[in-house]
C-alpha cells in the first residue's frame, strides 16, 4: 500500500515517514493512503493481520504478533434489561495476549519500530500499554524501557516488569512521564513508541472497526469507549470512516465517549463546543487509564464526536464501581474500573433517550479486571 504521514488536525503533510508531530501546528499525525483495496479480506487469518492489506506496513514486512484481536462480541442480556436496552453488545477487548486492547497497537507499532531497525522502545504509560509494548518488544527481541506514574496500580507495573522491560517511575503530573520517555527516545538506537500520539498505534485499533462491521454485517447505531488519550477512540472512528469511503457500510455509527468525572477535558470541551480541549482540575480517580489532562489527540477526537454525532459524559468512580459489579455479577464480564466508566456513561445515554432501546450500540470492554481486581476509592 502507498501511504505517508499527514497532520490529523491541519492536514499538511509530515517532512518523513519519521516525523512525530506536524512541523506547522504541532498536531497529531495520521497515515494517509493512495487508494485502499476495494473488498474485504478473503483470507482466513484471524485477528489485526487479517486486515493487513489495510494497514501501512508491507505485507513483505514480517509482523510482530502475539495474535491479537479477533476478540468475542457478546449480546448483553440482562445487564441491557436492567438499563433498559435491547441491543447492547460487549466487544470483549481484554481477551488479548496481555489483557487490553493496547495489543492491537502495540503488534503494528512494534512491527513498524523493527523494520525501522530500532534496538530499543521507550514508552509511556499508565499500564496497560506499557505492558503491552513490553511485551510486543519482548516477542521482537528489542530492548523496552517503560516510564509510569508513580501512582500506577502495583499489579500493572509487575505486568511490565515481567516481560523483562526497564520500569522507570515518574512523579508529578502525567505530561512528565511522556517528556521523560521521549528525551529517551531521541537516544540512539532507540524508538519512542508514544502510543498517545503515534499513528501506528490508530492504524492497529482501527481493526476493531472492521471486526465489528464484519461480525455485525455493517456498523452498529452507537459506539461507546472510555477515552484518555483516545488512541482507540480515533482508531474506531478511522476505521469506520474507510469502511463508509469504500461503502461497506452506509453509515457511520455515532462516537460516544465517557471520561471521569475527576479528570475530564474532553468532556468539558464538548459541553462548551470548544475545538479544543479545556483546562481541567485535576481529582483523583480510579479510572487511571484515562486519566490524562492534555490529550495529544484531542482536536482530531472533539471532530470525530462532531462528525458522528456523538456525545460526551463524565461518571463519577461510584458509577463506575457500581457499573463494574453489575456487569461481573449480571453478565459474567470482570474489567477494570477504567472500561466499567463506559457501561456507566451508556446507562446514562439510555437514560437521556439518546440510544434507545431497538438502538444497537457497542460497547468495548478495554482492559481485564484482574488487572486491578481491588480498586481503592479515592
Ligand atoms: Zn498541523
Amino acid at each position: 500500500l502507498s501511504w505517508s504521514l499527514a497532520c490529523a488536525v491541519c492536514s499538511r503533510p509530515a517532512a518523513d515517514a519519521d516525523a512525530t508531530a506536524c512541523d506547522r501546528c504541532g498536531g497529531v499525525l495520521a497515515v494517509r493512503y493512495a487508494a485502499l483495496p476495494q473488498r474485504l479480506p478473503s483470507s482466513s487469518l484471524r485477528g489485526v493481520w487479517r486486515y493487513r492489506d489495510w494497514l501501512p506496513e508491507a505485507p513483505d514486512v514480517a509482523a510482530v504478533t502475539l495474535g491479537e484481536g479477533a476478540t468475542p462480541l457478546v449480546r448483553l442480556q440482562r445487564w441491557s434489561e436492567s438499563v433498559g436496552l435491547g441491543r447492547a453488545y460487549a466487544k470483549l477487548e481484554y481477551v488479548q495476549p496481555t489483557g487490553s486492547f493496547k495489543d492491537r497497537g502495540a503488534s503494528v507499532l512494534v512491527s513498524r519500530a523493527r523494520a525501522r531497525g530500532a534496538r530499543r522502545i521507550t514508552e509511556d504509560s499508565s499500564g496497560n500499554a506499557g505492558a503491552a509494548v513490553a511485551a510486543y518488544a519482548a516477542r521482537a527481541g528489542l530492548e523496552c524501557t517503560v516510564f509510569a506514574p508513580a501512582s500506577t496500580a502495583e499489579s500493572k507495573l509487575a505486568q511490565i516488569r515481567a516481560y523483562g522491560a526497564e520500569l522507570r517511575t515518574v512523579a508529578g503530573p502525567r505530561e512528565a512521564v511522556a517528556a521523560a520517555a521521549q528525551a529517551a527516545g531521541r537516544e540512539d538506537g532507540a524508538y519512542y513508541a508514544g502510543h498517545n500520539a503515534n499513528p501506528f498505534f490508530v492504524e492497529g485499533c482501527k481493526t476493531l472497526a472492521f471486526e465489528l462491521a464484519e461480525e455485525l454485517g455493517g456498523a452498529p447505531d452507537h459506539v461507546i469507549l472510555p477515552v484518555g488519550g483516545g488512541s482507540l477512540y480515533c482508531g474506531l472512528a478511522l476505521g469506520f470512516e474507510q469502511l463508509l469511503d469504500a461503502r461497506f457500510i452506509a453509515a457511520a455509527p455515532r462516537h460516544h465517549l465517557v471520561q471521569a468525572t475527576g479528570c475530564m477535558p474532553l468532556v468539558a470541551a464538548f459541553d462548551a463546543g470548544a475545538a479544543a480541549p479545556l483546562p481541567v482540575q485535576r481529582r483523583p480517580t480510579v479510572a487511571g487509564g484515562i486519566e490524562i489532562e492534555h490529550p495529544a489527540r484531542g482536536t482530531v477526537i472533539l471532530r470525530a464526536l462532531r462528525d458522528t454525532g456523538g456525545n460526551a459524559v463524565a461518571v463519577d468512580d461510584c458509577a463506575m464501581l457500581d457499573a463494574r459489579v453489575r456487569l461481573a455479577a449480571l453478565e459474567g464480564i470482570f474489567m477494570e474500573p477504567t472500561s466499567a466508566a463506559a457501561f456507566a456513561g451508556l446507562e446514562r445515554l439510555a437514560a437521556a433517550g439518546v440510544v434507545r432501546p431497538q438502538d444497537s450500540a457497542v460497547v468495548a470492554v478495554t482492559g481485564s479486571g484482574l488487572k486491578d481486581p481491588q480498586p481503592a476509592l479515592a
